[in-house]
């Protein structure tokens, strides 16, 4: 099935109601047949329905849609972008262990790694994803993962995913790939290789900034990785927290398992139903919404791209950019998202420029049908030092925009007044 077709029809079986819109299961709970039958639930001799907390049919379609969209087998909605980031982490590392982070992440994913997981005895060391050769040397018995974004927010870089990948199947490391900013339409980086890809639902795939969440997806062959390695033994040996089960000897998908039977169970990040709905609706039009988004990015950047105070652009579909080649390879047809950084003389000339645009709204969030736009140094990535800020691309004259689906013309023309 072609992925327009996934997109609005995968995994649903109306029932007697025969309603064209999924359901919303609005249900915290769900009644057992029989005492023997909630029995066999809870030892997962039977596979069903138990509390929302754990799994939820809405949130199931969703599941199945993303995981059918990316190629996976099987995905898992969380609550945010952030919980399904923290749970595809805390599903293979702990305390004493250590991850591989990208050097140009989601100031986010930065905080997460670098500084809350740390009190949990986790170390993120920081690898260059524009040399990923730099990852051999800080791999070691205690490394769990290797994290990067497909494309970066805020930077706009493109990962060499070949590279990663390769590095990281020669020793035998799992790779989680943030695929917001692509989306599952514009590209699949499981099928790069790539294990466990996770999402922020919250931007391309609502597309209209309705409502938070995440997903995480597995590829196919998961249980084979896990079954005789003894960097993931928790996923080989018996789990004491769940009687004894050991989640390669079950024929289920075993990353997605564990973050259910663990991480759902004890810490819940779970999306609310309408929520789930809501992504459901959304998906129907994301490639759509993708191609216009990227056709739109590119007229705005050609316009930036010529205008004399504007210092530089970084736009991949720009054949001047950095990330060109890499475009040209992951994003064969030449669209690649909606998110442009340029750079103006300061800090105070950006502020002046962004205060001065009318189309353009002030908001954190991308991927929105209305353009949208930020200073990342004194927002978005606030939080973290100067040095650690331009180390990670973020630069004081730097501006991030989002473009909408509103006419590129419109956009040029706001764009244009503002710089004056
Ligand atoms: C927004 C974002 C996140 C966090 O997602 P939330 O849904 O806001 O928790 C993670 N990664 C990237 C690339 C993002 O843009």
């Amino acid at each position: 099935m072609d992925k327009n077709t996934i997109a609005i029809h995968y995994g649903y079986n109306k029932d007697s109601n025969m309603t064209m819109a999924a359901p919303i299961y609005q249900s915290t709970s769900y009644e057992f047949e029989s005492a023997e039958q909630a029995a066999n639930r809870f030892s997962l001799k039977e596979l069903g329905n138990i509390y929302t907390r754990l799994a939820n049919p809405t949130s199931n379609l969703l599941e199945e849609r993303i995981a059918a969209l990316e190629g996976g087998v099987a995905a898992i909605a969380t609550a945010s972008g952030q919980s399904a980031i923290f749970y595809s982490l805390a599903n293979v590392a702990e305390a004493g262990d250590n991850i591989l982070i990208s050097n140009k992440l989601y100031g986010g994913t930065v905080t997460l790694t670098i500084h809350t997981m740390k009190r949990f005895g986790i170390t993120a060391k920081i690898f260059d994803v524009d040399n990923p050769t730099t990852l051999e040397a800080l791999i070691d018995d205690k490394t769990k993962a290797i994290f990067f974004e497909s494309i970066s927010n805020p930077q706009i870089t493109i990962a060499d995913i070949d590279g990663i990948v390769n590095i990281a199947k020669k020793h035998k490391i799992l790779t989680i790939c943030d695929n917001t900013v692509a989306s599952p339409a514009l590209l699949n980086p499981l099928e790069h290789g790539v294990d466990i890809v996770v999402h922020s639902t919250s931007k391309y795939i609502s597309g209209q900034g309705l409502a938070l969440g995440g997903v995480i997806v597995e590829r196919d062959g998961l249980r084979d990785f896990f079954k005789d390695s003894s960097r993931y033994s928790h996923f080989n040996e018996p789990d004491a927290s769940y009687h004894g089960l050991v989640y390669t000897d079950l024929p289920f998908p075993p990353f997605s398992l564990r973050v259910r039977l663990n991480l759902l169970r004890d810490i819940g990040a779970t999306p609310a139903p309408f929520n789930s709905w809501l992504l459901i609706q959304s998906l129907e039009t994301l490639h759509i919404r993708m191609k216009e988004h990227s056709r739109n990015a590119l007229d705005v950047a050609k316009f930036l791209k010529s205008h004399k105070k504007v210092k530089n652009v970084s736009y991949p579909g720009l054949e001047s950019d950095s990330q060109h080649e890499k475009a040209k390879k992951y994003f064969p047809k030449g669209h690649v998202s909606g998110l442009i950084n340029f750079d103006v003389e300061d800090f105070d000339t950006a502020k002046e420029l962004i205060n001065k645009t009318e189309l353009f709204s002030i908001v954190v969030n991308i991927g929105d049908s209305k353009s949208l736009i930020i200073h990342p140094a004194s927002t978005t990535h606030q939080q973290i030092a100067t040095d650690e800020q331009l180390k990670a691309g973020i630069r004081p004259g730097m501006i991030r925009l989002s473009i909408g689906l509103e006419d590129s013309a419109d956009l040029i023309a706001d764009l244009k007044k503002a710089l004056g």
